[in-house]
């Protein structure tokens, strides 16, 4: 028995460890709850969840760059074309097949029907067009200044606020929950200052963002580029290979941290989440609906893409991936969790590494197959709870909306509900109903993120195969021998 314990703890020991976790993180919070704790203790409390949070952070930008820096150098630029023209076709697609998935549940389940709103609730609200979302899009694509792209936009969050804001270019906009002056929250756009009478407060471990679409287009642009360069860009390609190299073994050594982080990042979650709205049951179903959406598209459809597109057993698959998909239960955000997937794509699923370190980091900007779906289910339910009717054309406008608001979201937590008040002003609905979603949004944001997650690492199988003949098996191999090496 000793043995096979011992021999089960190497093989899945971490993963249990962070499953115990989350599941110790639940328990705890839930418990704390009652003692009411000061919001002093409430930041105490969460600190190993925060240094979590910031380590994972910290190797983003590092793997990132030197990842596609060194990764594409060594490729050449019809195999790259091809690589890139699959993943953006494939991201495109499965995100379309997802919103399409909400749409066709939120339409038979239904779950906004019967709850009687005040009446002239439609119309208000500040209009953001989707024209804007992609402007906002392109403008993160071009960094004005690399250094910048870099940083959080904000030195400061605001209190009251879901800690996050959309995209980092202009215009941003910000969904500021309720208070006395304003009933049903609003959506305010931030231009560089911020408006006067917003509350600024320091608050450690609230979300930062950095620009990484626009890190992801300047470093694969590098990358192509120090390859066309031969022996003049090796330097610059060896340094990025070391640096990738270093950044593998910090997360091989972090990753021993993470339960114990996860436990108190939950569990601080949970002391902070506020209580369910005035709709009750109906979010109730809500919440079920969008669960089983996502169930029905990571667990069912997607796997199902991959088996007919490899021919491989997709669960097989999925299995070497469950590790990232605990953190991203934990963590809310598809970015911090990149490094891990990156580890568990190298190192259990064995993807070649040129196409994961290409595949993933797009896959994390621009590829949310969860909140896509989420988006378009939460607009619907709105439309419902306010007792008006979409028609065939409005629900394609939802479905393209959604579908560009999730590429437009970045990957932190609670991103999709901002940016879902494009999907809502798109329609005609009130931007300031995502109130009614707030309650319970914490928590399927964590399962539409591991639906990301999932989705982005399982185009990474998919588009490896695709390409296999241009990556002949023995560079494959080699290239996965130096993942284990790291
Ligand atoms: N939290 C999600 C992610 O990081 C984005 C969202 O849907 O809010 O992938």
């Amino acid at each position: 028995v000793r043995e096979y314990v011992k021999d089960y703890m190497r093989q899945n020991g971490l993963l249990t460890l962070s499953i115990l976790a989350v599941i110790t993180g639940c328990v705890l919070g839930f418990m704390l709850r009652g003692l009411d704790l000061s919001t002093q203790a409430k930041i105490y409390f969460s600190f190993p969840g925060e240094l979590l949070m910031r380590i994972l952070k910290m190797l983003i930008l590092p793997l990132i760059t030197s990842s596609l820096m060194s990764g594409l150098s060594s490729m050449e630029s019809k195999a790259c074309c091809r690589m890139g023209v699959l993943t953006v076709t494939y991201y495109l697609w499965t995100t379309f097949i997802a919103v399409i998935v909400g749409i066709v549940l939120v339409l038979i389940i239904k779950p906004g029907y019967g709850t009687h709103l005040e009446s002239s609730r439609l119309g208000g609200g500040q209009v953001i067009t989707s024209a804007d979302a992609l402007l906002d899009l392109v403008r993160n694509m071009i960094p004005s200044n690399l250094i910048e792209a870099t940083f959080q936009q904000y030195k400061t969050d605001i209190i009251p606020i879901i800690k996050t804001q959309v995209n980092t270019g202009r215009p941003n906009f910000v969904y500021l929950m309720p208070d006395e002056d304003h009933p049903k929250g609003r959506t305010v756009q931030l231009e560089l200052t911020p408006p006067p009478d917003i509350e600024y407060k320091n608050r450690p471990g609230n979300s930062q963002q950095m620009n990484v679409l626009g890190i992801v287009i300047f470093s694969a642009t590098m990358g192509l580029l120090l390859g066309k360069m031969g022996k003049r860009g090796a330097p610059l390609v060896n340094v990025c290979q070391c640096i990738n190299e270093c950044v593998m073994k910090i997360i091989n050594a972090a990753v021993w941290y993470f339960p114990f982080g996860i436990i108190f990042l939950v569990a601080g979650k949970i002391l902070d989440m506020s209580d369910p709205s005035t709709l009750g049951k109906k979010l109730g179903w809500y919440g079920m609906t969008v669960m089983a959406g996502l169930f029905v598209h990571g667990l069912i459809l997607l796997p199902f893409f991959y088996f007919i597109l490899t021919w491989k057993n997709p669960f097989t698959f999925i299995r070497g991936l469950l590790q990232a998909m605990v953190i991203a239960l934990a963590t809310s955000s598809s970015s911090a969790t990149l490094p891990i997937t990156m580890k568990c794509l190298l190192e259990n699923c064995r993807v070649d590494r040129q196409i994961a370190r290409f595949v993933l980091p797009v896959g994390a900007t621009i590829n949310m197959d969860g909140t896509a779906l989420y988006e378009a289910v939460a607009a619907i339910f709105i439309a419902q709870v306010n007792e008006y009717e979409l028609d065939f054309g409005q629900l394609v406008t939802i479905s393209i909306t959604a579908t560009a608001a999730s590429i437009g979201a970045a990957g932190i937590p609670q991103a999709g509900l901002v940016t879902m008040v494009i999907v809502l002003t798109s329609v005609g609905l009130p931007p300031d109903d995502i109130t009614l979603i707030v309650a319970i949004d914490w928590i399927l944001d964590r399962f539409r993120t591991m639906i990301n997650v999932l989705g982005d690492a399982l185009a990474a199988g998919i588009i490896g195969h695709l390409c296999q003949k241009d990556f002949p098996p023995d560079r494959a191999a080699k290239a996965n021998g130096a993942a284990q090496d790291s």
